[in-house]
């Protein structure tokens, strides 16, 4: 991002937060909570991974500290939001008759820190909530490749990476510029692809990157760092009754019709391993969505798939489209508490303010 975009965006960021108090104090929060037209509303709220280690300074869009979960969690219990489950919540939106303050909570990709200190969590506020899982790591005892490789980078950013051509790295390469971590994972990732390394292969070539970056690979393939979970993780969790969901194998959507439906089988094929209920729910890797999956969906028995286009969903929202707002470190509370209440959606589609003040439904 250039720094007159940041400055524009941080501007933006401050008139928003603004308008959120003045509607707040002048009570439009509440009414707008205690609307019939927020009970027509669905909010799916999406979240990623906590941070096991420091991966929210890395990523803050991605992971979130497991103290800022809490937080969130706190807010939904004081504020008598109700969490349903994301089939509940989906048949009675369908039905018209959700609950006030309806909330669904979702995760995406499944990764370890969801067993290790997320369900923990969801269990002491009582709260159900879906894991969209990812699976193709499932039975590897090792990160996601790029992911790892990304991280490690990110680690060394005031290093130099000495030329190593075992990875694909001809030239010495200061590691300061994210562009340039870029680079590196790119090139890294292009002599994986040009070798056809397995993914145990990939995994030996990051073990290298990190001896050559003075890093303990071992100490972060313990600590479990950016892995997903195992199947026993996913059984056990299944059976306590966390939902487990379609998120694609390998975490892609080929524009292939049949390559795109081998992403969902073998997905299912995974899961169905490991769990008794047959998933049929879906999550858009990366939130990219194109109308030509839709049908190819439906064929594969997929009754609902979500988006990361931040909205509420509604009887009449394509039910293979819906929108969830994404909560990132970005993300203060008082725009959380706007996404609870439904204010920050009505904001969002530029209902003026004066309209927001005298809210009624
Ligand atoms: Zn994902």
């Amino acid at each position: 991002m250039r720094p007159g975009q940041d400055s524009l965006k941080s501007m933006q960021k401050r008139i928003r937060g603004n308008l959120l108090r003045a509607l707040k104090a002048a009570g439009a929060f509440d009414r707008v909570r205690d609307s019939r037209w927020r009970q027509r509303r669905l909010l799916i709220l999406c979240y990623h991974s906590l941070a096991l280690d420091d991966e929210n300074q890395w990523r803050p869009g991605q992971f979130l500290a497991a103290t800022r979960l809490r937080e969130r969690f706190e807010t939904l219990k004081q504020g008598g939001y109700q969490v349903l489950d994301l089939g509940d919540a989906l048949a009675r939106l369908r039905q018209g008759n959700l609950p006030p303050h309806s909330v669904v909570l979702t995760f995406d990709d499944g990764t370890y820190d969801f067993y290790s200190l997320t369900y923990p969590l969801l269990r002491e506020f009582g709260f159900s909530a879906t894991v969209y899982q990812t699976t193709h790591y499932c039975s590897r005892h090792m990160p996601v490749f790029p992911l790892i490789c990304f991280y490690m980078l990110w680690k060394k950013r005031d290093a130099v990476l000495a030329p190593t051509p075992s990875i694909g790295i001809m030239k010495e390469i200061a590691l300061a510029a994210p562009e340039t971590r870029e680079t590196v994972v790119r090139q890294i990732i292009a002599f994986a692809d040009r070798q056809q390394l397995s993914t145990q292969q990939k995994n030996e070539l990051a073990a290298e990157l990190a001896h050559r970056l003075g890093i303990d690979y071992h100490d972060l393939l313990r600590r479990r760092i950016l892995q997903i979970m195992n199947p026993q993780e996913i059984a056990e969790l299944a059976a306590a009754g966390i939902r487990f969901e379609l998120h694609t194998h390998r975490h892609r959507t080929p524009r292939d019709q049949a390559l795109f439906e081998k992403e969902i089988q073998d997905n299912r094929d995974a899961l169905s391993a490991m769990i008794s209920a047959r998933p049929e729910h879906f999550c858009y890797p990366l939130g990219h969505y194109d109308r030509i999956f839709l049908p190819w969906l439906a064929q594969q028995g997929v009754v609902s798939a979500t988006t990361c286009d931040p909205g509420m969903a509604l009887r009449s929202s394509q039910p293979l489209l819906l929108p969830r707002f994404i909560d990132t470190t970005g993300q203060t509370a008082l725009e959380f508490e706007s996404w609870l209440t439904g204010v920050g959606a009505l904001v969002k589609a530029g209902v003026n303010v004066a309209k927001l003040r005298r809210f009624r439904s």
